[in-house]
């Protein structure tokens, strides 16, 4: 709260922000921004990193963007030459939520407000603002979809009035990333009842965050992780129903894995439902071709929108307006925060929810067909 009454301070009369040299004016083409991303492995962050610049852009900043290859150190030393570099703000999305205490402290120190993007910075007071989407609600949605695929649910996610009992496997994203505890939390939420009366059965027996994690959001992990679960449970002839996939691109790995074990190779034909979230084109082929069962689309456009809002309000020297202020406790302090919300997406949607809306074209969904 200090770091943003000393920018409402001094930002509105030009007065100098983090660099000490250039006043933070609106439109004010010595407004520098730096925006750090974790990786390009994941086309989410290509399109969150291009867009949130271009909306800096359109502001008159300018913009240094770093892609960190989902390497901590590479991440670090980007925020640490930013901060060198006397940006006026920082728009971070995390590899290692825990990992950025010291930028931080170096940012506030410098006035440079933080912004965490997509995924909480923990442990530092020094968060200024937190743009993500509903991540609980994320869970929770790929839970339901999960249930809709076995089909347990309808679409309008009611009991179908089949019982199962269904065989799945879990996972999870980076133990590491504040946003994959919310992810499993919100799954859990659901599915837990439903372990508990005996409806949905986990035959590996691995139902803690822990034990199905998958660090850095790997695909090899994924699909690694899948092969053994299928040697080490499946191999006596028990079925495989679904399985419980935090990101499209793990997504990929698991299809593999049960692909490569003669599932498959589509829905169709016996291949289990898997779940995803982003969106990312190469799943949403999958899904057009009746192999993924369904992904989470997060409008990227829109949090990058936001994103650059709450830039443009502290750069302006203002409350950047928050529309969550209790969820996202990072360790520290609970951190003010814009959500946004998430859709579900099942072949029948690609059109309505990502042609019409520009997201994709049908010539991207349909090329290589
Ligand atoms: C994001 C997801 C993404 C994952 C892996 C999470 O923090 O919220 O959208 O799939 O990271 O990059």
């Amino acid at each position: 709260a200090a770091l943003t009454l000393t920018l409402a301070a001094c930002g509105g009369e030009g007065a100098g922000s983090g660099s000490g040299d250039e006043g933070a004016g609106n439109g004010d083409q010595d407004v520098k921004i730096g925006v750090a991303m974790p990786t390009q492995t994941y086309e989410r962050w290509i399109q969150d990193g291009n867009n949130v610049k271009k909306g800096l852009e359109d502001l008159g900043y300018s913009v240094d963007l770093q892609f960190a290859n989902d390497d901590i150190p590479t991440q670090t030393q980007q925020i640490d030459s930013m901060i060198t570099e006397g940006v006026d703000a920082l728009v971070i999305a995390s590899i290692d939520g825990t990992a950025l205490t010291s930028q931080l402290d170096a940012a506030a120190a410098a006035n440079i407000p933080v912004i965490a993007y997509d995924r909480l910075i923990r442990d530092s007071e020094n968060v200024d603002f937190y743009t993500t989407f509903d991540n609980e609600a994320v869970g929770v949605a790929q839970a339901n979809a999960l249930l809709r695929g076995l089909g347990y649910l309808d679409e309008n996610d009611e009991p179908t009035g089949e019982k199962g009992p269904y065989n799945i496997e879990l996972f999870a994203g980076s133990p590491d990333d504040n946003n994959a505890g919310f992810f499993f939390d919100g799954a859990m939420s659901v599915l837990q009842p439903l372990i508990d009366d005996g409806t949905i059965v986990v035959p590996s027996g691995q139902t803690d965050f822990g034990q199905v994690t998958t660090q850095r959001w790997e695909l090899e992990t994924a699909q690694k992780r899948m092969e053994d679960l299928l040697t080490s449970t499946y191999q006596g002839g028990e079925k495989l129903d679904g399985v419980l996939a935090p990101a499209d691109v793990l997504s990929r790995g698991i299809i593999n894995a049960l692909k490569g074990a003669g599932m498959g190779p589509t829905l169709e034909d016996g291949l289990p439902v898997v779940t995803g979230q982003d969106a990312e084109i190469a799943n949403i082929k999958l899904i057009d071709e009746g192999v993924q069962s369904s992904t989470i689309f997060k409008d990227t456009r829109l949090l990058a929108e936001q994103a650059v809002k709450a830039t443009q309000s502290f750069v302006e020297g203002e409350e950047p307006e928050a529309n969550d202020t209790d969820t996202y406790d990072n360790g520290v302090k609970v951190v003010p925060s814009y959500l946004l919300e998430v859709e579900t997406v099942f072949k029948d949607d690609i059109q309505p929810v990502l042609i019409d809306s520009g997201y994709f074209t049908a010539d991207e969904v349909k090329a290589g067909q």
